[in-house]
């Protein structure tokens, strides 16, 4: 599946009640091909965020539309847009997003038993119970299934994170500074496994602050005060 962003941009009111518009993102066009590992840099502030947001449906934009496939993303009513983030979106989300009254392997299976198709399917629970196990232990932390959120450290619950935007095999993986947290062991161990889903025919979009990030990429975009640059053609 494609998604092609068109014409988005997303503007926020600077006070409340006020009528200043501020623009987070200026109007632009956006794509992420089947097999495409897109790295997207830039300042804090810049706007990578509030695309992610946008693309992913957590975020309405201000004008333009996100096709997804044949599906026009911002036109479905909320429950569908969130069964179709939840099947063909793995979001890797700025900041921590544990649950902390849940254990690592329930918090990974969270997205499975809200809008997983078998979930009252034990054999597909169980399937989906061994696709969590597998995750965590690709991202290493397989000895901690059991154990609460609140006992991780910060890298910890990061491949936690990971390994709960993988657990419906989605299409597209969008990762908003998912690396922050990670030693350079940890970050090349993700980075691989975002560079081999995208080899399978995934596609995925990393945003970061770390250019050796840039190794990994098939394509690299810079975001300037809401715009995205093509780096390709700003070096010519
Ligand atoms: P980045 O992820 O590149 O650091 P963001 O997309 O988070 O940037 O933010 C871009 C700009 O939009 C920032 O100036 C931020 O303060 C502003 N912004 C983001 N979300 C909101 C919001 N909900 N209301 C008002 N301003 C916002
Ligand atoms: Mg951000």
């Amino acid at each position: 599946m494609k998604l092609t962003a068109n014409k988005i941009s997303k503007w926020f009111l600077r006070e409340r009640g006020g009528s200043n518009k501020f623009f987070a993102l200026g109007e632009n066009d956006f794509s992420l091909n089947e097999g495409e590992l897109v790295v997207l840099y830039g300042q804090s502030g810049s706007g990578k965020s509030t695309l992610l947001n946008i693309l992913t449906g957590l975020l309405t934009p201000s004008t333009g539309t996100v096709v997804v496939g044949d599906t026009d993303l911002h036109k479905l009513d909320d429950v569908s847009l969130s069964k179709f983030r939840n099947k063909h979106f793995g979001i890797v989300l700025q900041g921590q997003s544990a649950i902390n009254t849940l254990t690592v392997l329930e918090n990974v299976l969270l997205p499975y038993n809200l809008y997983g198709n078998g979930a009252k399917d034990k054999e597909e629970l169980r399937k989906a119970q061994e696709r969590a196990k597998a995750l965590l232990k690709e991202t290493g932390i397989e000895e901690l299934a059991s154990v609460m959120p609140t006992e991780l450290s910060g890298g910890e619950l990061r491949r936690m994170a990971i390994s709960r935007a993988l657990i419906n095999e989605p299409e597209f993986i969008l990762a908003d500074e998912p690396t922050s947290d990670l030693d350079d062991e940890n970050t090349e161990t993700v980075l691989k496994i975002f560079k081999r889903l995208a080899e399978s025919g995934k596609s995925v979009l990393v945003i970061t602050h770390d250019k050796d990030v840039f190794k990994y990429a098939d394509k690299i975009f810079e975001m300037k005060l809401g715009i995205i640059l093509d780096k390709d053609k700003i070096l010519g």
